[in-house]
């Protein structure tokens, strides 16, 4: 009887785990299922041994055919177990678990084998006290199944094993380690009845190892972790199942306290856990994430789903200290393709929001210039890698002395098949992205170039105008990046001339002023661009030591077409000659125009209506052509 009690431990050992198993409520996702229905494949496995057991030892009592069945379906299920064990492994390899044909081969495979333990002879012994095992062709089989099954599952360790899960790798070897020592010892000592107490302990490593569902909870907040979250999101992609999502967006970082944001947390947590049809996830910073198992169309047709109103009204009402609370409707899960694109989806339209904008939808649309923004960020790159940013340049008319005394430097995309990308489309992302401080030293590097290749003093320009960006002027080393460029190219410093904007996203305005500061010690001069749009305003320029004041085109527009505008610029250009500095209009278009703007007391003029802006190559022979005539 030594023997059924090695297989009463196993299956004490797999009773507790099914218990603990089966405690927590489960997320869904495969490996989890195939763990379940492996723990429940392995127990049935012990209790067919110990039934076999308890037939063969009774054998006089009861019909011979019995006993065949019970030893029979003990084999089954042993080689049923090493099944489990082969799908459990491999449905961790994404290839394996999408490979159609490879699952119904193994499956096949695995009935075959059965139905030879099946109709193959058996024999069985009992030497009416310890010794106990069948035996017969039967039984043969069923190592072979086995052990095909189990080194099947080692090779999918080692041949896939960076695809895997590592904790799962390990695990499933020394699992498999354990089954196989186990095996033999039983093989050769048929009397020693291991191997379902060896398959036991190989469950218990997977399971404290990893599918412990404790494993996918936010244990501080009770609900579902960032981590199960996206193997969840993923799973929901490869299965193509319908699904739609809440995100919940709470203020990255609440100054309420550890406790009482862990209350908050908790309280949210159980609140919205309380809706059918959905799982509750909480995720980075301190969101939550609501899935539901449908998409919109499918939850319109349930009545009792809950909508997002509902939980709107409950943040407000509960929560006003977080009254800050912005929600992220995304009613269609599958409008972004992979993980990758849905936690962009998540991250990028959580920083879109407006002030005053609590709810924002992630559907096509937004996708779609989620996308766009991606690609362009990839161009971007691409162009930096492979020297495809261009220099423009636009001639700037002086009034005075009716000459091109100055230009402004322009940067250009140039894709793959020479077609031009204006800055419109791609200045933007550079900035949020960080890329403009790359693209900014790379139009540095090439004017300063420019300037000195062709001796553009020479040629009646006095300096080149150079746009930086509020990025750019943040960064401490700008001055000194700068003026390292400047002398490797032996250009006067005087050449040079910076446009900064006013910026409300501007961050440190000490480390603006220190770079302009520097840089103006050490020769450059500075200009306000952008001066009339809502954010560049008089105060602006007391406050800046600018030397210029570019005029927007949108403003010089305005003062062609519209009285009160005439007032408030001619007023604005008395001001600012007052304090000394000169003017450039941009965007003046034709002859009329040029004429009522030389009736204002503005310096020079950058239009249209002289040149737009233009290669290095024709901006040379523009020059050439208009500098050097009278
Ligand atoms: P911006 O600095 O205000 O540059 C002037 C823009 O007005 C240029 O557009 C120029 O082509 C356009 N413009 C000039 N005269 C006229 C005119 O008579 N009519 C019309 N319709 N437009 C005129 P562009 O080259 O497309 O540049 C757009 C903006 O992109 C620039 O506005 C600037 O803010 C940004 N940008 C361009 N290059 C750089 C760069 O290297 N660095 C940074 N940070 N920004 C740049
Ligand atoms: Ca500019
Ligand atoms: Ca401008």
């Amino acid at each position: 009887m030594g023997n059924v009690q090695i297989q009463l431990c196993g299956l004490i050992f797999d009773l507790l785990l099914i218990f603990f198993v089966l405690r927590h409520e489960s997320v869904g996702l495969y490996s989890e299922k195939i763990f379940k229905q492996c723990v429940i494949v392995y127990t049935s496995c012990i209790v067919l041994d110990i039934l076999s057991c308890v037939a063969i030892m009774n054998d006089e009592r009861i019909p011979g055919f019995l006993v065949i069945l019970s030893c029979k379906a003990y084999l089954v299920s042993l080689a049923l177990s090493a099944f489990y064990g082969f799908l459990y492994t491999y449905n961790d390899v994404k290839r394996l678990r999408e490979n159609f044909s490879f699952q119904v081969g193994t499956l096949g495979a695995a009935l075959i084998g059965i139905l030879f333990i099946c109709v193959l002879p058996i024999n069985y012994l009992y030497d009416g006290k310890d010794i106990l095992y069948s035996y017969g062709y039967s039984a043969i089989m069923t190592y072979i199944v086995t052990m095909v099954y189990i080194v099947s599952t080692v090779a999918i360790t080692f041949f896939y094993g960076k695809q895997m899960n590592p904790h799962r790798r390990n695990a499933v070897r020394a699992w498999m380690i354990i089954e196989s020592v186990m095996a033999v010892i039983q093989f050769i000592f048929p009397e020693l009845l291991l191997v379902g107490f060896g398959s036991a302990l190989g469950m218990y490593i997977l399971y404290s190892e990893l599918e412990n569902p404790e494993v996918y909870i936010d244990r501080a907040i009770g609900c579902f972790s960032e981590e199960t979250f996206k193997k969840y999101i993923t799973q929901e992609y490869e299965l193509r199942k319908p699904f739609s999502v809440i995100f919940i967006c709470n203020e990255k970082e609440w100054k309420v306290g550890d406790e009482t944001e862990k209350r908050i947390l908790v309280e949210m947590s159980e609140f919205l856990n309380s809706f059918g049809y959905s799982k509750l996830f909480k995720i980075a910073n301190n969101d939550f994430a609501l899935v539901y198992d449908k998409n919109e169309k499918e939850m319109n047709e349930i009545e009792s789903a809950v909508n997002l109103d509902v939980i709107r009204q409950r943040f407000e009402v509960s929560w006003p200290e977080l009254s800050r609370t912005k929600f992220l409707y995304m009613p269609d899960g599958h409008v972004t393709s992979s993980t990758e694109e849905f936690l962009l989806g998540y991250l990028r339209n959580r920083d879109l929001f407006e002030q005053g904008e609590d709810m924002r939808l992630i559907d096509e649309e937004s996708v779609n210039q989620i996308r766009e923004f991606n690609s362009m960020v990839v161009e971007i790159g691409k162009a930096l890698e492979e020297d495809r940013i261009q220099v423009y340049y636009q001639p700037i008319f002086s009034l005075e002395t009716e000459k091109f005394v100055s230009a402004e430097a322009l940067a250009r995309m140039v894709e793959k098949n020479g077609k031009l990308i204006m800055p419109m489309r791609f200045i933007p992302v550079a900035e949020e992205t960080g890329l403009i401080e790359q693209i900014g030293e790379r139009v540095f590097e090439k004017a300063c170039e420019c300037i000195k290749q062709n001796n553009l003093k020479s040629k009646g320009i006095d300096y080149v105008e150079i746009n930086l960006s509020v990025t750019q002027c943040e960064n401490p080393l700008l001055a000194t990046k700068f003026q390292e460029i400047i002398s490797n190219h032996s250009v006067s410093p005087a050449e040079i001339n910076l446009e900064i904007t006013e910026s409300s996203t501007l961050k440190s305005r000490n480390v603006l002023l220190k770079n302009m500061n520097d840089l103006m010690r050490y020769g450059c001069n500075f200009s306000l661009d952008d001066f009339g749009t809502g954010e560049s305003n008089l105060n602006y320029i007391v406050d800046m030591p600018v030397k210029l004041v570019k005029f927007d085109r949108n403003m010089v527009q305005e003062y062609f077409k519209n009285e009160k505008a005439k007032v408030v610029m001619s007023s604005a250009v008395k001001m600012i000659k007052r304090l000394g500095l000169k003017i450039v209009a941009e965007g003046v278009e034709t002859e009329e125009q040029v004429k009522e703007i030389k009736d204002l007391e503005i310096d020079y003029i950058q239009g249209y209506y002289y040149s737009k802006p233009l290669s290095e190559k024709d901006f040379i022979r523009f020059i050439n052509d208009h500098n050097m005539v009278s």
